[in-house]
């Protein structure tokens, strides 16, 4: 009755509630001892010039196979490392990772593409990163031409001098830089031309009403049109069907990123990949 149906009501939104709040402070805790249980991996997909459909690149993406959850999401986990002060140490593992498998595939035969790594705001802004950037490559024996290190324009817009500068250096090594998330965050259009950025990505909130949403469609040849203009590549992240994936070539942009092509793959399932697209 109403009775009975409100107090179970009552009693599942505070469990839901407090088991939350559990979950999210076990994961905190959890999260700094993840790194040395080796708890970490990484995940690559696949970037594909449509106009061939070889694999022209990779994102490396980060996985946590937690003991008791199964896989946490890094957008659930990579802003609690952020805010835990974590980022810097689960940031150089990532590219430590990374160099390395590139280094191990190479040597199995697969032919040189660039990886491309996810760069956290506090990372850019530490006094390390173009040591752990050097170190990574330097260990892994990997040239810095294979790195392509992805950015978001909210850090990049808050602190700019200070990324301009590292971003130069970083590029002076040979290193390509991507920004990441484009045009979900507020910059300012000027800042594309003062950031030193070879590729932009569209963000994939952008790319999924393609064909549903004349605004969206508008956005996304604006940004084409822009990049072609400032003579930065562009690349389109979360295609999923081909209509998208059409509309994304009439307009000039063929560097395709999203489940159309493939999903993130655990390296042996991504080695096969690659090996029959190169
Ligand atoms: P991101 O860098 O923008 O990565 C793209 C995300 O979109 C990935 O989610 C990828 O799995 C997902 N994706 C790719 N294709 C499609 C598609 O066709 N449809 C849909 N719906 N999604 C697609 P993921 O792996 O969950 O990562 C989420 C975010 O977490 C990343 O966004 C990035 O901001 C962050 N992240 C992941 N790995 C790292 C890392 O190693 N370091 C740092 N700092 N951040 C990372
Ligand atoms: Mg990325
Ligand atoms: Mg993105
Ligand atoms: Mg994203």
């Amino acid at each position: 009755e109403a009775k009975g149906q409100g107090q179970g009501r009552y009693r599942f939104y505070h469990e839901a509630q407090g088991s939350s709040r559990v979950e999210r402070f076990t994961l905190a805790n959890d999260l700094r001892r993840a790194l040395e249980q080796g708890e970490f991996s990484l995940h690559y997909q696949p970037k594909i010039d449509a106009h061939t459909g070889q694999v022209c690149g990779l994102e490396s993406l980060i996985r946590w196979q937690h003991a008791e959850y199964g896989m946490v999401s890094p957008g659930r986990f990579i802003p609690l490392a952020e805010e835990m002060g974590l980022i810097v140490p689960i940031g150089r593992w990532v590219l430590q990772e990374a160099c390395r498998q590139m280094a191990e595939w190479q040597a199995a035969g697969m032919a040189p593409i660039r990886v491309g790594v996810n760069l956290a705001g506090p990372q850019i802004a530490h006094e390390s990163l173009l040591e752990h950037v050097d170190q990574a490559l330097d260990a892994a024996g990997l040239s810095p031409q294979l790195l392509d290190l992805e950015i978001t324009e909210s850090f990049a817009i808050r602190q700019p001098e200070l990324t301009i500068g590292k971003l130069n250096q970083l590029r002076e090594r040979g290193i390509t830089l991507s920004m990441d998330d484009f045009g979900t965050g507020y910059s300012s259009l000027s800042y594309l031309k003062r950031f030193p950025i070879d590729t932009l990505k569209i963000d994939q909130s952008f790319v999924r009403d393609i064909g549903r949403d004349s605004d969206d469609e508008a956005i996304v040849r604006a940004i084409i049109v822009l990049c072609q203009s400032l003579g930065i590549k562009v690349l389109a992240e979360g295609v999923e069907t081909d209509e998208q994936l059409q509309f994304l070539l009439r307009n000039g942009c063929s560097t395709i990123q999203g489940y159309y092509f493939s999903k993130p793959l655990p390296p042996d399932e991504l080695f096969d990949y690659v090996m029959e697209h190169q």
